[in-house]
């Protein structure tokens, strides 16, 4: 059964959410946002198909959390409480977001409010509809011999690797952003790319389109930029690995355990008992 919730985030671009510390953290309970209401700033709804809503607040610029909560990166939301509350602080995430840069109307700057139908702004003058903003990224395990392509993003802490991602430009595919964005990275050409799964990934606005791809040619080379470093990894020799909540991490651990099944040996064959 839906139970509504409360979900508060703070001011940092990826919207970290403020939980109640205790001996296990969790949501401030729904209505505490009037509670807290000198500290926030702006509040709304995030209403679902089935008429049940959960509240969306961000803190007020310049104020610091309430006491009691602390703000947790978002990635760690389903091991602290559950896929479900994670899926739907993205979603009220978005939402907030939607409203935050949608509060005049880009067209006439008459003031907008929500659409009556829709999950979206209406501007009250001339009927201008923004929707959320949704950009879509590809994101490849390259494979080669048993051996995956990753690369260190300067961004993300040293020692951590992926698999290479990027989001898709105005006019490709999805497959040419795949060779496109792999080639960029890490000058090596793919060939046989093929669907893997997707994934909303709403840090802040993503939807990440998984695929696998063969090596066609070229020896890996960071650009030097957004990669600092790229190569090819065996299993054995792991560098440390993206969140579990990643498609990023779905991606490796699909690759792994295929090569582990190609290495395991063949089932014995039982004789037959005479
Ligand atoms: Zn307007």
């Amino acid at each position: 059964m839906f139970s509504p919730a409360l979900f508060l985030f703070d001011l940092s671009s990826e919207g970290r959410l403020l939980l109640l510390t205790g001996d296990a953290p969790s949501l401030p309970p729904l209505g505490a946002e009037d509670k807290y209401s000198d500290y926030i700033s702006l509040s709304g709804r995030v209403v679902r198909g089935d008429g049940e809503s959960d509240v969306w607040a961000r803190l007020a610029p310049g104020a610091d959390a309430p006491e009691g909560l602390s703000p947790v990166d978002r990635r760690s939301v389903p091991e602290l409480l559950g896929q479900d509350i994670y899926i739907r602080s993205g979603i009220a995430y978005q939402v907030m977001n939607l409203t935050l840069r949608n509060k005049f109307c880009g067209v006439c700057g008459a003031e907008m409010r929500d659409h009556d139908r829709d999950r979206a702004r209406e501007c009250s003058r001339c009927g201008n509809t923004v929707y959320p903003t949704l950009s879509p990224a590809i994101i490849v395990a390259v494979e080669r011999d048993g051996m995956l392509l990753m690369g260190h993003n300067a961004t993300v802490p040293d020692g951590r690797y992926s698999v290479i991602a990027g989001f898709v430009e105005p006019g490709e595919t999805l497959e040419q952003a795949v060779e496109r964005e792999v080639y960029e990275e890490t000058r090596v050409r793919v060939r046989n790319i093929r669907y893997f799964a997707s994934q909303s990934w709403p840090f802040p606005s993503s939807m990440m389109l998984g695929f696998r791809a063969d090596w066609e040619s070229g020896d890996p080379q960071p650009d030097g930029v957004e990669m600092t470093d790229v190569k090819w990894v065996a299993p054995d020799d792991l560098p440390q690995l993206p969140p579990s909540v990643s498609i990023a991490r779905k991606l490796i651990e699909d690759w792994l355990r295929r090569v582990k099944e190609a290495d395991a040996p063949p089932p014995t064959t039982l004789r037959p008992i005479i």
